[in-house]
């Protein structure tokens, strides 16, 4: 087991690209880190970095005490799992798992007795002498995750593992895994476009951008204090709503609305006073909302025109329009062609399955000002 350290670590291509730029990133020992973040972010460059598969251009990177800039990826004590299980056809399962210890030289007995102690760990005993074409897709996947356990490597690294499985069975492998690495407490660096695996599995998430770290931190301190808009709109779903707004008189003034601003919002965010008379971009999640019966209640209210429904069962999605333009981070622009007039922003309300509420009529969204965002539309980043 070991930490892992990445300092100043730059990727440019000979064609010019800049991959990753300048990451500042400490992996302690034992932990579960998710690196996350839109596809050509940088994720798997960072991790192909580290297994040695590619060479940094500029910085440095530890494994342990060890720094391995110039050390072949075989002598890294790494082991990795792909989004492709890669699976030799012609060996069976318990002859797979074993494969990178005999190239070791290790001996049959102690082969054996560790494939056995891993296939244990993963559940697939029974299946140890069959080979890789008589296995689901999920079986598959524990067995190249049960190769990577046999070695008992320093560190795992994983590259969207879950993506070729279907969507049931990635839940299931999440929670898998997550009680796999609770066992093992073998440092893991966990690769995934996902936000919802990076919020399910990562005792700490990094959130990568155009190859640069945006934040980093547990999940929860992502999604309740995300630093910047980008990773205010990336986390969590449905996302985060982001409206144009303006700070006037102690309310924060939405289209031709105003929610009043308590003394508790202002003491959170000393910062946001010097917006008084200023644009800001006002962030609600879905989630910090609820619907008024019984009219609006003064300075907590929206009131929007509801555009659609989408009852999920354990959920009511509201999709409703309120006056004021929304701002998109660059992820969503591609999503929001589907025309929103432009002076409307579509909002996402998540309301108790049995909620009231009909596409064509208005909804009256009573708004939990304490948990409200706010960032400095210039700089993009959160008002504290
Ligand atoms: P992610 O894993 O987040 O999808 P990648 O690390 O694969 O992102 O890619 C980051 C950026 O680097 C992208 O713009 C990608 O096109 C570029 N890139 C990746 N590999 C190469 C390469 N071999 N040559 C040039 N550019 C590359």
């Amino acid at each position: 087991m070991a930490s892992i350290d990445f300092a100043g670590v730059t990727k440019t291509f000979p064609d010019g690209t800049t991959a990753v730029a300048n990451l500042d990133l400490t992996i302690r020992d034992g932990e579960f880190m998710v690196l996350v973040g839109p596809s050509g972010s940088g994720k798997s460059t960072a991790l192909r970095m580290l297994a040695g598969l590619e060479e940094n251009t500029g910085g440095s990177i530890r494994i342990g005490d060890r720094v391995v800039d110039d050390v072949e990826p075989k002598d890294r004590d790494l082991a990795m799992v792909f989004q492709s299980y890669a699976l030799y056809p012609h060996m069976t399962v318990a002859e797979n798992m074993g494969f990178a210890l005999k190239m070791q030289g290790v001996g049959k007995p102690e082969i054996a007795r560790r494939v056995a102690v891993a296939a244990e760990k993963l559940g697939i005993t029974g299946l140890l002498e069959r080979r890789p074409k008589a296995l689901s897709g999920g079986q598959r996947q524990r067995v190249a995750v049960g190769r990577a356990i046999v070695r008992d490597p320093a560190a795992f690294l994983m590259d969207e593992p879950l993506s070729n499985l279907d969507a049931k069975l990635r839940v299931e492998m999440r929670a898998y895994l997550a009680r796999l690495h609770q066992e093992l407490g073998t440092t893991t660096v966990y690769v995934t476009h996902d936000q919802t695996e990076a919020m399910t599995m990562g005792d700490r998430v990094a959130v990568m951008r155009d190859g640069r770290l945006a934040q980093c931190g547990p999940p929860a301190q992502l999604y309740d204090e995300p630093a910047d808009l980008f990773v205010a709109g990336f986390m969590g779903s449905p996302a985060m709503n982001l409206l144009r707004a303006r700070i006037a008189g102690g309310d924060v003034v939405i289209g031709h609305q105003r929610l009043t601003l308590t003394d508790a919002v202002w003491a959170a965010r000393p910062a946001l006073r010097r917006f008084e008379g200023r644009d800001v971009v006002v962030g609600i999640r879905p989630e910090s909302v609820a619907q008024s019966p019984n009219g609006p209640v003064a300075g907590r209210t929206l009131e929007l025109d509801v555009a659609l429904t989408e009852a999920l069962g354990s959920d009511l999605l509201v999709h409703a329009d309120v006056d004021a333009p929304v701002v998109l981070t660059a992820d969503q622009e591609e999503l929001a062609e589907d025309a929103v007039p432009e002076t409307l922003s579509r909002m996402t309300l998540r309301l108790p399955p049995g909620a009231p509420v009909r596409a064509g009529e208005k909804v009256r969204a009573v708004i939990d000002v304490e948990r409200l965002h706010f960032f400095d539309p210039e700089t993009e980043r959160a008002i504290r």
